[in-house]
């Protein structure tokens, strides 16, 4: 074992850069903290432009080989990596607990069967990928998927493998090649998919992966004239910034940002459901970018609703990630906690009552929030908060219960909770977001279309869409 692995819960990590088909030490280094207890993991190699540099070198000079590979071949490898990523499913779920401080039975359970998943669906995906020939005056026209070239991926803490791999499963059954870039936060999974994805005979310099601060390498990266496809999820700040510096090269890009999502809940639905839909937007301590932050409900059920979403949020046990009994673990890190509890202090202030939680807990953690008597303009209802903190707010009628849930600059998911399924309908057609879905929550099939409108994103991944963004379409007209 080098001196740059550690062991995280019995598992060795690799805490450099992965470049071409090589390890790479960075001369300087950043810590990354466990938000279980604070503990140390480890030091992590702390990229700059001169790595930036390098990895996208190593991405362009692989590209014509894995370009030209034959999409059969693509698959094959990208189901040997899922294979890759089943086999390790334990320690895959341990380190990325110990990481980001999210569910060890999620990770087991939910996220990385579903990181495999991401790999396989792409493969299959790529497979079936047609557009039928069509006749123009006699002239045939041949829509190609070409791939594109080098691609930049860039992605945020919360869900770190599942979100990278949504990007890189895609991007490379495209016949892209990648640089992967992991939050700081949580760096530690993408460098173990780099092991993975060199074990399942992926060739040299497709994947990279590298490590360090987004103002820093990220900035190098998203600059960087080689690269043809920036896919970034992560916070609209930082979305700006990176679009000024695509702006220079116009590299395309797409964008997963944020969200204030609302749920809906009238008077006619299933009030047990709505309940259990609005407290299960305390998973992962709040830190989930689709969650329905917002809770608007009728006025004539909202004291019964309350009544009932306290006698089941009151239950939750906060704990330890690791102990398959707890339903809220930490949040990522002390400048996050600092910042909700901001948010919170300061709706406080402003007149908003706090019908649970309102304070920190021990360490870490967060105590499950709800705060009423706030207004559609206060920021704890405008911005995101990104930590178990909901608000509710009440409706009179359906046109205020659209005009609330539309009324945020965040477009990305809103739930309805209605037992009339002709106001379902009248209601959806009115929303404005990437994902609604009626009376459930989260259940996410890949080939749909996925990502936000207004400030929640720019563009829409998933399926066909992804295979829109990571090739460069091309049409053939050839005459009789
Ligand atoms: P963030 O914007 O702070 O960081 C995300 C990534 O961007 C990190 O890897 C970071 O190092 C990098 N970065 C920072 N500055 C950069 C720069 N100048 N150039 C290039 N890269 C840079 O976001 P975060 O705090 O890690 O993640 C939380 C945010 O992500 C929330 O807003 C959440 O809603 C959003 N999110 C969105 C989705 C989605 O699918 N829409 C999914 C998960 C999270």
């Amino acid at each position: 074992m080098s001196e740059h692995t550690i062991t995280v819960a019995g598992v060795a990590v690799d805490t450099r850069h992965w470049i071409g088909d090589e390890r790479v030490a960075s001369p300087q280094t950043f810590e990354d903290v466990s938000p279980i207890d604070g503990d140390t993991i480890g030091h992590i190699s702390r990229g700059t432009a001169m790595e930036a540099a390098a990895a996208v070198a190593a991405a362009k000079a692989a590209f014509p080989a894995w370009a030209a590979t034959s999409r059969a071949q693509r698959a094959r490898i990208l189901h040997a990596i899922a294979d890759g990523v089943e086999k390790r499913i334990e320690e895959l779920a341990i380190v990325e607990t110990t990481d980001n401080g999210a569910l060890l039975r999620s990770h087991r359970r939910g996220v990385m069967p579903r990181v495999a998943h991401n790999f396989r669906f792409f493969a299959d995906w790529l497979l079936q990928l047609e557009h039928e020939d069509f006749e123009t005056r006699g002239h045939t026209n041949h829509v190609s998927w070409d791939p594109a070239g080098p691609c930049v991926l860039i992605t945020p803490w919360n869900a770190p493998l599942m979100l990278a791999t949504w990007k890189v499963a895609p991007a490379l059954a495209a016949g892209d090649t990648v640089v992967l870039k992991p939050a700081e936060w949580s760096p530690l999974t993408a460098s173990l998919l780099a092991d993975i994805a060199a074990e399942a005979g992926l060739p040299a310099g497709v994947l990279n992966v590298v490590q360090g601060y987004g103002s820093e390498i990220g900035d190098a990266l998203t600059s960087h004239p080689d690269v043809r496809r920036i896919s970034f999820t992560g916070s609209v700040p930082t979305a700006k910034r990176i679009a000024e510096s695509a702006a220079a090269n116009l590299t395309p890009l797409s964008l997963e940002l944020g969200g204030k999502s609302p749920l809906l809940v009238f008077a006619d639905a299933d009030l047990d459901l709505a309940v259990d839909l609005a407290v299960e937007q305390y998973d992962n301590a709040g830190q989930v970018c689709l969650a329905a932050t917002r809770l608007l409900v009728e006025e004539s059920v909202a004291g019964e609703f309350t009544r009932l979403f306290v006698e089941k949020a009151s239950a939750l046990r906060q704990g330890d990630p690791r102990d398959e009994a707890t339903d809220i673990g930490p949040n990522i890190h002390p400048r996050q906690l600092e910042k909700i509890d901001g948010f919170v202090q300061r709706a406080v202030a402003a007149g908003a009552r706090a019908v649970i939680g309102g304070h920190r807990g021990d360490g870490q953690y967060y105590a499950p929030t709800l705060l009423t008597d706030v207004d559609q303009d206060a920021e704890i209802v405008q911005e995101e908060v990104f930590g178990p903190v909901l608000t509710l707010q009440t409706f009179a009628d359906e046109d205020e219960a659209v005009r609330l849930a539309n009324g945020t600059r965040f477009a990305l998911a809103a739930t309805v909770a209605t037992g009339d399924p002709e106001r379902a309908e009248r209601v959806t057609g009115q929303l404005v977001a990437g994902t609604v879905w009626v009376n459930c929550f989260f259940v996410r099939d890949l080939q749909a279309p996925f990502g936000g409108s207004r400030q929640s994103g720019v563009g829409r991944e998933g399926g066909t869409w992804s295979f829109d963004f990571y090739c460069d379409l091309k049409n053939t007209v050839t005459a009789p």
